[in-house]
Formats: structure tokens, sequence, C-alpha cells
């Protein structure tokens, strides 16, 4: 090790081996600096903090997004108009527990899950389901495109040809349209990416393991492995949901009467 002790080596220091010191020290700064960022992130969000139904669980008689609070241990989801004014929406609050339970029984019989079944079948099953769902949703954005395009020629061809567009007009902004309503699904399905990436994950891992359908039974109390399927849920009431799942369907479960 060269010591500087202010003799003849400080022009070598200073030229050379202070440098990568300097890189040393930078790198550490960064990470510091990064793991700072993370954290002052966190705190940032405070209260905000995002919840895997945080903009997912929607109030269908005012059309605003639950926010979720908590008591203890009673997490409770109350509409963010009548948050605000109890005058804004009639909506009740909805305690977690209340459409979790649900949840789950909608996406056993949504997705056909068998606890009595302990093969990987299953397993694999929703693997594919999960991987195949992400696919249409490029699929169906892909063919809207294709739409657009063709109705943009057919409109050109006949400007070109100075005949009648009106109609031509009328089609290609019908696409234009509904491309449009489906942006938002497409939006909430790509942001969705992360849920799925750690779904698949856990069922990866669960196809190691001795009884894969016990571990899932357990996961599948995790809202975070839920919302990897279920995408949107609309309170109608706090007795009557209705789940989009990634697939684009939807299951209507009524707490009085089970999935309908
Ligand atoms: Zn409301």
């Amino acid at each position: 090790m060269v010591v500087n002790n202010g003799e003849r080596n400080q022009y070598l220091i200073s030229d050379h081996h202070e440098p990568i010191i300097r890189r040393h020290i930078f790198d550490e700064v960064q990470a510091l600096f990064s793991k700072n960022n993370k954290n002052n992130k966190k705190k940032s969000k405070g209260r905000w903090k995002s919840y895997p139904f945080s903009g997912r669980l929607v109030c269908a008689r005012c059309g605003r997004n639950f926010i979720r609070s908590a008591n203890g241990d009673v997490v409770t989801w109350r509409c963010g108009s009548r948050s605000k004014n109890i005058l804004l929406c009639s909506m009740k609050g909805i305690k977690e527990e209340k459409f979790k339970q649900p949840l789950v029984q909608a996406f056993i019989e949504r997705y056909q899950i068998d606890y009595s079944n302990h093969s990987t079948s299953q397993i694999t099953r929703l693997i594919k389901e999960l991987q195949s769902a992400a696919s249409s949703r490029e699929f169906e954005q892909n063919r809207f495109r294709l739409d657009l395009e063709r109705a943009l020629l057919e409109e050109n061809t006949a400007i070109l040809k100075s005949s009648e567009v009106s109609h031509l007009t009328e089609k290609r902004l019908a696409v234009e349209e509904r491309m449009a309503e489906r942006e938002s699904w497409w939006e909430m399905v790509d942001r969705d990416y992360i849920y799925r990436k750690e779904a698949l994950d856990v069922l990866t891992n669960l196809k190691l393991v001795g009884d894969p359908v016990k571990q899932l039974r357990q996961q599948m109390e995790n809202l975070s492995f839920l919302r990897a399927w279920a995408v949107r849920i609309e309170a109608v009431s706090p007795y009557l949901f209705s789940i989009t799942w990634v697939s684009g369907d939807k299951t209507e479960i009524d707490l009085t009467k089970g999935v309908i």
C-alpha cells in the first residue's frame, strides 16, 4: 500500500491511486443514494402507500376508487367520494375480509381448482392461463391496430379517388373509439405485470413441492397473489361484486348467495 506522506509519492497518488479510491467511494455513495431514495420513496408515499387493490376496487355507484383504511387488524375499504363527503355517495365501507373470501371462492370456481387433485397439472394450467392472458391482450391490441390501418387505407383511397368518404371516416372513428375504450384495460393489464411475474414465480416453485395444491390454498389467502388474475373488482353494493379477470371475463359475487 502506498502511503501519502506528502513526499515524492504525492504525484503518483493524486494522479493514479486516488481516482481508484474515489471510484470505490463513488460506487458506495451511489449505492447508499439509491438505498436512501428507496427509503425516501417509501416514506414520502406515507399514507398513500399502494396496496394490491388500490385503484382496482371501484365503486359502481359513483365510479370512484375505494380507499383503504386500517384500524388495528381490521381493514376497511371506503368509497373515495364518500370518504370526502358522505353526501357524495351512498356506498358504505367494505371490510377487506368481506370481499377477500368471496374473491377466493370466485377464483376457485373460475379456475376450477380441485383440492382433491394433488398432481401438478392444476399448477401447470394456472401458469398457462396467466401467460396466455397477457398474450391475448397483445393480440387484441394488434387486431385493433390492423383494423385501424385498414380503415385508414380505405378512407385515404376514397379521398384520392374523390369518392364519398363520410361512411369510411365514421368507420375509422368507430375503431378509434373502441380502441380508446380498451386502452385503460390494456394499461391495467400491463401494470399488473409485476403481480403476474410474482405469481408465476410462486407457481413455478409450487411445482417442486410435495403437495402443491395445499400450498396453492395458502397462497390464495394472499391478495397480491390473487391480483395476478383479478384485475378489477367493481362493488355494486357492499354485498354485490363483479370481478374482471385478466382473461377479460367477469364473475359476479352476491355475498348473500355466493358466486352467481
Ligand atoms: Zn361511491
